[in-house]
């Protein structure tokens, strides 16, 4: 039987109606799909291996026998974790499961069953064990080649040796010299054509053969395999490359990483051309009002607010619109640039918006907008999604109006009855607790407008060439003069009674101190502090000072009271919950207590930690683990203590969490790789992202005949790629 790519599944040999439905579970309806399911790794049978004598970071598999299966709750949480223990004649060692591969995973295994393992070696507490390796029952038909064996994600009702051989099925088909006529399979796919299948619905497509979709030239310059050649290998690795697969290096391998990074980046490229050529309005001037900010400041620019300042005119003077991510770290002065860029649009007759993610930083950057620029004639007005319907009905006509010159707000701001006279600028501030939708859908507001966006997450390279590819980026890489240097340390639950007497000493001397812990209710049944209990017990423990409680689901009125009150000096210790994270200024603070600092993520403990230090004062974090942490959570809690520099500690959570995990949720723009990995496949992005750009720059229409197929292939890929 003749095989396309567009053949379904079902058409293999060895796979019938209930097969093709399992696969069609997990996205798999072609031939194509298929050979696109990739393995997770590759198991080294090379040399059969003992339990006893595992040693750590090996990745191995070993044929041996289940003596038990049990779950456990870790810690005092509510998380399960699973262990199958395996034995040989060596020794015997625990496979230790956080997640649950699929349900019903733990109960194929009974005592006595021979099974292999793969995986690699973890040393935990002075012993051997795995985690989350790939566990399977010994089969009579199992391979016993000497060689590497490919492990694709479990599935139910699918065995990893049944999957091997409908793989190898597609493989000699595709390859099979039958090709060259191939034969229609009889019938269609059940799933393709769902709705009444009438006659004459199925014109037959031509079949679509494996064929390599990159350019010529991109194949030639970064000596890339041949697609068919590639996926042949990479389903049956050559034993003679057995150690470059094993570490995602072969040619194979960077052949289909290259081909995922370069869609994404070429749509970034087209999207990058594109922008340049909308029209916005290209502000230019004197800067007569942004000189009189400057000079109104207590404080001198630093030279790294100047350059980025100057690359922004230099952006917004040119016709088309600016496309720029300011990126600095916490403390460095972002806001200050955003204010300047608001008053030069003020001063060439047009407005800007400004969004933030939470309302207390629109707030606090409206009362801080407000101060600096209304002695300078500039209109400045807030808009929430908490102010009532009469005041907001107000702002959006005075918007409408063109009175307003800055707008501050939250997401109130892209509702559908938010309307500019003549919107110039969008600024959005921590850009990262933002999905890209919300970025373009803010853009539509106004008529391409210049667009800047600051984040104090500093990404990682590899992120910024992807989710934010499409931008040119400045760096403010300097905190304004003076500052101090943050202490951090990481203690214990059971230290308590110091770190309070720490905080006393701090606030005698006149200071004040942030308390964050992880959660506001019991509800969540977790067995972390409850903000609120903590806050009545620590103002038994501080009888003479004033105490404050911040959490997400008070009043915002109330949020914002609390808040000023802190701000002002009113209180001596506030108490909150993650709200604080981003933006909050308050140079006289200068202890950040984070209790179970076991549950944030390095970027998070990051931007808390960035909430002091913004003074003259010298500053403190405390970062206090709760009991029963893993060793793993102690080691990331002590990364904070080593260092503070923000780029550091945002590869080290990239490594540590992954891309969609450091993110966040609400980061939609990133796609999902099917085998490039961000950590590991950064030399591979840049080489992707420059083939892709230089493609764009010699056929910016994209109308020279040899790149249709490409365009093509890209916008049917549009869809599937960035949001
Ligand atoms: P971030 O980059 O984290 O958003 P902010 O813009 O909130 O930082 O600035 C932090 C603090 O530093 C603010 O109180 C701000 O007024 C102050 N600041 C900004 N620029 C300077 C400077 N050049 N010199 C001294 N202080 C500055
Ligand atoms: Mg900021």
């Amino acid at each position: 039987m003749g095989i396309s790519v567009d053949t379904p599944v079902q058409f293999l040999k060895g796979v019938g109606p209930r097969l093709g439905e399992v696969l069609h579970k997990r996205g798999i309806s072609t031939v194509e799909d298929l050979l696109h399911w990739f393995p997770r790794t590759y198991e080294d049978r090379r040399a059969a291996r003992s339990i006893g004598s595992l040693a750590p970071e090996q990745v191995v598999s070993l044929a041996a026998e289940v003596v038990g299966v049990r779950s456990m709750t870790l810690g005092r949480s509510k998380r399960r974790m699973y262990e199958i223990i395996v034995a040989d004649k060596s020794g015997r060692i625990a496979c230790k499961f956080f997640r649950v591969p699929y349900k019903g995973y733990f109960e194929r295994f009974q005592p006595q069953d021979k099974v292999r393992v793969a995986g690699k070696v973890t040393e935990y507490r002075g012993r051997m064990e795995f985690h989350h390796p790939d566990v399977h029952h010994l089969r009579e038909d199992e391979e016993t080649a000497d060689t590497l064996i490919p492990l694709y994600t479990e599935t139910e009702g699918l065995s990893p040796a049944k999957l091997r051989k409908i793989i190898d099925t597609a493989l000699s088909g595709i390859f099979s010299p039958e090709l060259t006529t191939p034969a229609k399979p009889a019938g269609q796919s059940p799933y393709s054509q769902s709705k009444s299948p009438g006659r004459g619905q199925f014109a037959p497509k031509p079949d679509r053969q494996l064929v390599e979709p990159l350019p010529a030239w991109v194949c030639q310059q970064y000596q890339l395999p041949q697609l068919p050649q590639a996926l042949r290998e990479i389903h049956q690795p050559p034993p003679q490359t057995a150690d470059l697969f094993l570490k995602f290096q072969a040619p194979a391998q960077r052949r289909v990483i290259f081909e995922e990074f370069f869609w994404l980046e070429l749509l970034l490229a087209q999207r990058r051309a594109g922008v340049e050529r909308e029209q916005a309005p290209s502000l230019k001037g004197q800067q007569e009002l942004v000189h009189r900010l400057i000079a109104s400041l207590e404080f001198q620019l630093t030279g790294a607010q100047k350059k980025a300042w100057a690359e922004v005119v230099q952006d917004v003077a040119k016709p088309h619109p600016m496309h720029r991510l300011v990126q600095g770290d916490v403390g460095s002065g972002k806001t200050m640039v955003a204010l300047l860029a608001a008053v030069y649009a003020a001063e060439n007759g047009y407005q800007t918006s400004l969004m933030v993610p939470t309302e207390i930083l629109a707030e606090q950057h409206f009362q801080n907008a407000q101060r600096r620029l209304s002695p300078l004639g500039v209109r400045v007005a807030l808009l929430t999604g908490q102010m009532k319907p009469s005041e907001r009905q107000e702002v959006y006509q005075r918007l409408e109006s063109g009175e307003i010159q800055l707008v501050i707000g939250t997401h109130a701001l892209i509702q559908a009855e938010v309307k500019f006279k003549n919107l110039a600028l969008v600024i959005i501030d921590e850009q990262h607790r933002f999905g890209v939708g919300q970025r373009l859908s803010l853009k539509e507001k106004g008529l391409s407008p210049h667009f800047l966006v600051m984040t104090a997450t500093p990404i990682p390279r590899s992120l910024a060439m992807t989710v934010y590819g499409d931008l040119d980026v400045s760096i403010i890489d300097e905190l304004p003069a003076g500052r101090q240097q943050i202490t951090t340390r990481v203690t214990y639950q059971s230290k308590h009674p110091q770190v309070w007497d720490f905080v006393e000493k701090q606030i005698l001397s006149g200071r004040q101190a942030y308390v964050v812990y992880p959660l506001v209710e019991e509800s969540e049944k977790i067995d972390l502090k409850n903000a609120v209990e903590e806050f009545d017990k620590l103002k038994g423990r501080f009888p003479k000072f004033r105490l404050g409680l911040l959490h997400g689901r008070m009043k915002p009125v109330e949020k914002e009271a609390v808040m000023t009150q802190f701000r002002q000096g009113e209180l001596d210790i506030l108490v909150s919950t993650t709200v604080i994270e981003v933006g909050v200024d308050v140079p006289n603070a200068n202890v950040m207590v984070i209790e179970h600092a076991e549950r944030f993520g390095l970027s998070q403990l990051h931007q808390l930690r960035g909430r002091v230090g913004r003074g003259a004062f010298k500053s403190y974090c405390v970062l206090v683990l709760g009991y029963a942490v893993s060793e793993e959570s102690r080691q990331r809690a002590e990364i904070m203590e080593k260092t503070a520099d923000g780029f550091r500690i945002a590869e080290a959570d990239l490594e540590l969490r992954g891309p969609g995990e450091f993110l966040g949720t609400r980061q939609s723009g990133l796609p999902g790789f099917k085998m490039a990995n961000l950590v590991r496949d950064l030399g591979i992005l840049q080489q992707a992202r420059q083939a892709a750009f230089k493609m764009i720059a010699d056929d910016p229409q994209m109308n020279h005949p040899e790149n249709q197929r490409v365009w093509q292939l890209l916008a049917a890929k549009q869809s599937a790629v960035v949001g």
